[in-house]
């Protein structure tokens, strides 16, 4: 008989906006055919594990059934676009969001074929036969890598949009949205021992008006489809097209694509990245709840009732939900009278509405790795709680409790947790040895870089204690904990550990 193969079946979701009945459907699969719990991912999308393969039709007919789509969530294609998931404040807010989703439908495959295996359930090949299919902008190869778009919002870097193959950040003329200055060739994957890979940042491209978007986006994937490595997999993001021929050549290659001449790129900067967590008020006098969810797994466990509290509020206030890039979730559109019962039903379930109270956590995310991604040599998930409680202790101990300091942990250098940005990021080598990497900025405009290789697990949070003693000791006022070990420089911060260690 057959192996029971298990899959992950991932949603894609726009800017993460889904309706309250589309969160219930997610919900009610998890239990029906999956894990018993869902997982809200870096990139605003739902994952289900755990998926048997006799289930999988099942289970992505009733995702597509509730209009959400797993088609474009994975595979060579544009993934989910991200964008920052704050209900709307105004108007220019709301044509951001609708640009977001614009682009994602633009950007999406054309293929039957999908629709054919997991909608209407026949067989691709009993209509591609009769007719020819067409993908316009893809062709018959598709690209040679993930492709992937985000949109900040003026000021807030939530989405870390220097991570993108394309990021746009807006600009604004009297308050009105005037335009993108686009920026090209981000990516975090890499791959140990392999020089030509690497981590890279998104380097300004142009200044586009708004309503170019569409145009100037599509023909940047035509340059990464025609130009990008289909040789080597490793080396196939076009963050290496856009590093090895030049930001000049890829600019002079889209204007004789377009036909048209970009005007330079302004320069881009951001106050913060916000994590949206707590009680908001939104631009219609209702209010939005942003929920901590640890390591964005919903899950019931004998303390926590996360999954059974969530679907109850979900079910009673029918909130919209929209999925932020740090892995939680806002509970969006609910009146003044709502407050006090909503919280009061969460608190039922031990869920804290608090984000003061998570501690060290707060700005942590760990991804999947083991035991349900296949490409993990190393644990995240499972082992950055016990390592954040450590650091959490330390940070008290030291009276640092209300500073805030990110973690991103990942089982393996593809970096799906983003761990080349933030102030420390712990990379997986193999089974039990981590890299650390330092020195990020707040609001995730500057790259970590590698301070330590080789850490066992049990030895992280102790390598952490030093720099965090030296951090209380030497900062500059409101100095963070990245921009502090920037400043001295790691071999500094070396010296100043080791003198420390010998007194
Ligand atoms: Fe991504 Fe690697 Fe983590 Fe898997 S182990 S989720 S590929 S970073």
């Amino acid at each position: 008989s057959e192996k029971a193969y298990q899959f992950m079946v991932r949603s894609r979701i726009p800017g993460g906006v889904l309706t309250a009945e589309q969160y219930l459907v997610e919900d009610e699969l998890a239990d029906r055919y999956g894990n018993g719990s869902l997982r809200f991912t870096t990139r605003q999308g739902i994952q289900l594990h755990g998926i048997l393969k006799g289930d999988l039709h099942a289970t992505i007919n009733s995702i597509n059934k509730s209009l959400l789509s797993t088609l474009a969530a994975c595979g060579d294609v544009n993934r989910n676009v991200m964008a920052c998931p704050a209900p709307a404040a105004n108007r220019v807010h709301t044509q951001i969001s609708k640009i977001a989703h614009k682009i994602a439908m633009h950007l999406a495959p054309r293929s039957q074929a999908y629709h054919e295996i997991w909608i209407d359930g026949e067989k691709a090949q009993t209509v591609t036969s009769t007719q020819e299919e067409v993908e316009p902008m893809y062709g018959p190869t598709y690209l040679p890598r993930k492709f992937k778009v985000g949109i900040a919002f003026p000021d807030d870097n939530c989405i870390d949009v220097f991570t993108q193959d394309v990021g746009l950040v807006p600009y604004l003329v009297n308050d009105e949205l005037a335009g993108f200055t686009v920026l090209i060739g981000g990516g975090m994957g890499m791959t140990h021992g392999k020089v030509e890979t690497y981590p890279r940042l998104a380097t300004p491209l142009c200044d586009i008006p708004a309503d170019e978007v569409l145009k100037v986006v599509e023909t940047i994937v035509t340059v990464q489809r025609d130009y990008g490595d289909r040789q080597n997999r490793k080396h196939a993001r076009m963050k290496y097209v856009v590093e090895e021929r030049g930001v000049a050549w890829f600019k002079a290659e889209v204007e004789r694509r377009l036909g048209y001449t970009l005007l330079p790129p302004r320069e881009v900067s951001f106050a913060d990245a916000d994590d949206h967590l707590g009680w908001h008020k939104q631009a219609d006098d209702r209010w939005f709840l942003g929920l901590y969810i640890e390591n964005g797994r919903v899950k019931d466990t004998p303390t926590l009732q996360l999954k059974t509290g969530l679907r109850r509020v979900i079910e009673q206030f029918r909130p919209g939900i929209h999925l932020t890039a740090q892995q939680n979730i806002l509970l969006t559109d609910l009146t003044e009278e709502q407050r006090a019962p909503v919280e009061a039903l969460l608190s039922e379930y031990g869920i804290a509405t608090n984000p003061d109270a998570v501690g060290a956590s707060r700005f942590a995310m760990a991804c999947p790795a083991l035991p349900t991604c296949g490409l993990a040599v190393a644990e995240s998930e499972r082992i950055l709680p016990s390592i954040m409680r450590e650091i959490d202790e330390d940070l008290r101990e030291l009276g640092l409790a209300d500073e805030r300091i990110s973690v991103r942990m990942t089982g393996c250098p593809n970096g799906c947790a983003r761990p080349y940005l933030g102030d420390i990021g712990l990379v997986g080598r193999s089974k039990d040895l981590y890299n650390m990497y330092l020195g990020g900025d707040w609001s995730n405009t500057r790259m970590t870089a590698l301070y330590a290789t080789s850490i066992r697990t049990h030895e992280i949070a102790a390598t952490i204690r030093p720099l965090l003693e030296l951090w209380k000791a030497e900062r500059l006022r409101q100095e963070t904990f990245g921009d502090f070990c920037h400043r001295i420089g790691f071999e500094n911060l070396r010296a100043k550990v080791e003198s420390r260690a010998t007194i």
